[in-house]
């Protein structure tokens, strides 16, 4: 684990609350949570390890310090404390956003490592809420499902950003040259009968050098991991209300095809250790390439295992919904 370091505001979420944090070198996403989050994680890792495959990695919790209980960080002089995995570090933040809660969840950041990360959030569900939600959440939850692709295909885009290349500018184009797709985009943009353009959106951005061939690659890839998510969602007894599927993938075409060259050269089966090998060649193997892209289930502030009620059939609507979306994808680019 990385030595005591400052954490920072984190600067790529796509959707979500307000005040999640990164370390400095942006390995780790901090992230403001409910204790009933903390218990998901923990009992996903111990007893439900095919479905905590597909969580990001769990790296520990942070509190915040008994004094500042209570308080805003800005109130507080912005000071964490960590425990479990990271021990003593103290955190100032630069955050001057609220956080309503003393805990959190230290998660690895699925989008460390890439060139030009281009994420999307896809919020899962029919109904919105757990059983525990006020009258008027439900109200306000049951609005968005009934006026959004919630209704039909149980879910929405939450928000996106994609890279569109070098000196890009134009409206919604962030310094970086990112397209943002805020909040707005999921809940009046898109229908049943178009959200599978946000995802076009997402994988085929030809200006930032990602061509249909490349673009397929990526579909293919989520596709899989979609896939693999509805089985073992399939298998497995929860309930989960707002949860998300978080997709990252390599948004720099030349960076990208790099990656998948580079990844065709060392093939799995090596990189799984039947080699035989000397020392050496084992360090090489296990240097991690350049980053294509990653598919994590994330936000289990309403989740719990729930054996015997059988699976998630609100949530596997959503996963069902996207699989096709990307399969179709991941087969022709211009498919309408
Ligand atoms: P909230 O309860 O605020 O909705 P989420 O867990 O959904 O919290 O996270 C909010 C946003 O933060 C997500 O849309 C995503 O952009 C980003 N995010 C969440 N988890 C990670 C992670 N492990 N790595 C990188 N970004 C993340
Ligand atoms: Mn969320």
């Amino acid at each position: 684990l990385p030595a005591p370091a400052d954490l920072v505001q984190y600067q790529h979420a796509v959707a979500g609350h307000d005040g999640t944090l990164c370390d400095v070198d942006g390995e780790l996403f901090i992230k403001p949570c409910t204790p009933a989050e903390i218990v998901f994680y923990e009992s996903s890792i111990a007893s439900h390890p095919e479905f905590a495959e597909y969580m990001p990695t769990f790296l520990g919790t942070l509190t915040l310090d008994e004094q500042q209980n209570g308080q805003t960080i800005e109130e507080a002089g912005a000071a964490l404390i960590a425990k479990h995995t990271i021990p003593e570090v103290i955190v100032p933040t630069k955050s001057g956003r609220k956080i309503t809660t003393n805990q959190a969840v230290v998660l690895e950041n699925a989008a460390h490592g890439f060139v030009k990360p281009n994420i999307l959030d896809v919020k899962l569900g029919v109904r919105l809420w757990a059983d525990d939600a006020q009258p008027e959440k439900k109200t306000r939850f049951d609005k968005i499902t009934e006026e959004t692709t919630h209704k039909h295909l149980g879910f929405r885009i939450a928000g996106m950003r994609v890279w569109q290349g070098h000196g890009a500018k134009g409206e919604d184009i962030d310094a970086d040259g990112y397209k943002i797709f805020d909040k707005n985009y999921g809940r009046f943009s898109l229908s049943k009968d178009n959200v599978h353009e946000a995802f076009k959106h997402f994988i085929f951005a030809e200006s930032a050098g990602i061509n249909d061939e490349l673009a397929r690659l990526v579909a293919q890839a989520f596709h899989t991991d979609v896939s693999r998510i509805q089985e073992v969602l399939e298998g497995q007894e929860s309930r989960m209300f707002s949860a998300s599927l978080l997709f990252v993938f390599e948004g720099d075409g030349r960076a990208l095809r790099s990656a998948m060259e580079e990844a065709s050269r060392s093939p799995a089966t090596l990189v799984n250790g039947d080699t035989n090998g000397s020392s050496d060649e084992e360090d090489e193997l296990e240097t991690p390439g350049p980053k294509i892209y990653s598919v994590n289930v994330i936000d289990f502030a309403h989740a719990e295992w729930t054996p015997g009620i059988g699976p998630d059939e609100n949530v596997l609507l959503g996963v069902r919904s996207v699989a096709n979306i990307l399969q179709t994808l991941s087969i022709d680019a211009k498919a309408e």
